[in-house]
């Protein structure tokens, strides 16, 4: 579902991704565990388009970002770090701009809206402004948006930065969710432990390197410490 082959990205003489190759099944939820500075945001930007990797190749859905981009990025969802809802205008119109950006008709828009809304519990009114939300519905409300055009591939980077517990396992099930049920795969970038608890698969990345890949106990055996959270520490830090 993508595919990503030799990436390697250099901002000067720093190496931020070194020749990362990774495959990511449909169906899986792929947590990406890396401490600050491992390479995940510089990831993201690459398979969203913002910055072209100087070498490597990444296909997403079986269209190659190289020959095919706008196809690729079709595929794609994607939440970031940084929040970006206009805050003065309302959830509604919020998604409904983005449903405009995909070419989405209206009627087919307002239904997702409202549907997506109410799986993901964001129990406010969506005529109100995005000002008045809790962090929690925030998010919320950018997976909602993230997940209008039915993209095949979702990517997650760090999206329970600033988040109380409640909200992120809240926000976790909502994705182990869409998994099950739409067949998506989800790529979720962290560097919480704890977040990789009911991941199919983990990936830790260090200095822009696969360090471990495989099940969460997998990981933990190659790591070579009693828990994940201790090997993640001893081996990246
Ligand atoms: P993470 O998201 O895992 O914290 P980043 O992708 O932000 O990691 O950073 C990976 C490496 O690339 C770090 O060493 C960081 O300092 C460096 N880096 C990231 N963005 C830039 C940039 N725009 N210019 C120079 N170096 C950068």
């Amino acid at each position: 579902m993508l595919s990503i082959r030799g990436l390697t990205k250099r901002y000067g003489e720093r190496t931020a991704l070194d020749k990362l190759s990774l495959e990511i099944a449909p169906g899986s939820f792929t947590v990406l565990l890396g401490p600050n500075g491992a390479g995940k945001s510089t990831l993201f930007q690459v398979l969203t388009g913002l910055f072209a990797a100087d070498e490597g190749e990444v296909t997403v859905a079986g269209f190659s970002h190289r020959s095919e981009p706008a196809a690729a990025l079709r595929s794609l969802g994607v939440v970031f770090q940084q929040m970006s809802l206009d805050l003065d205008l309302s959830i509604r119109r919020n998604l409904s701009l983005q449903a405009d950006l995909h070419g989405l008709p209206r009627k087919v828009a307002a239904e997702r809206i409202v549907e997506g809304c109410r799986r993901l519990n964001v129990d406010v009114d969506l005529d109100r402004k995005v000002r008045e939300l809790s962090g929690g519905n925030r998010r919320k409300v950018e997976l909602v948006r993230a997940g209008l055009h039915r993209p095949q591939v979702l990517l997650m980077d760090e999206a329970t930065v600033g988040l109380d517990p409640k909200s992120r396992r809240d926000l976790l099930a909502a994705l182990h969710e869409d998994v099950a049920t739409r067949g998506c795969s989800v790529l979720w970038a962290t560097h919480w432990v704890e977040e990789a608890e009911q991941a199919d698969r983990v990936v830790v990345l260090h200095k822009g390197k696969l360090l471990a890949d495989g099940s969460r106990e997998e990981v933990t055996r190659a790591l070579g410490e009693p828990s994940l959270e201790q090997g993640f520490i001893a081996r990246t830090t």
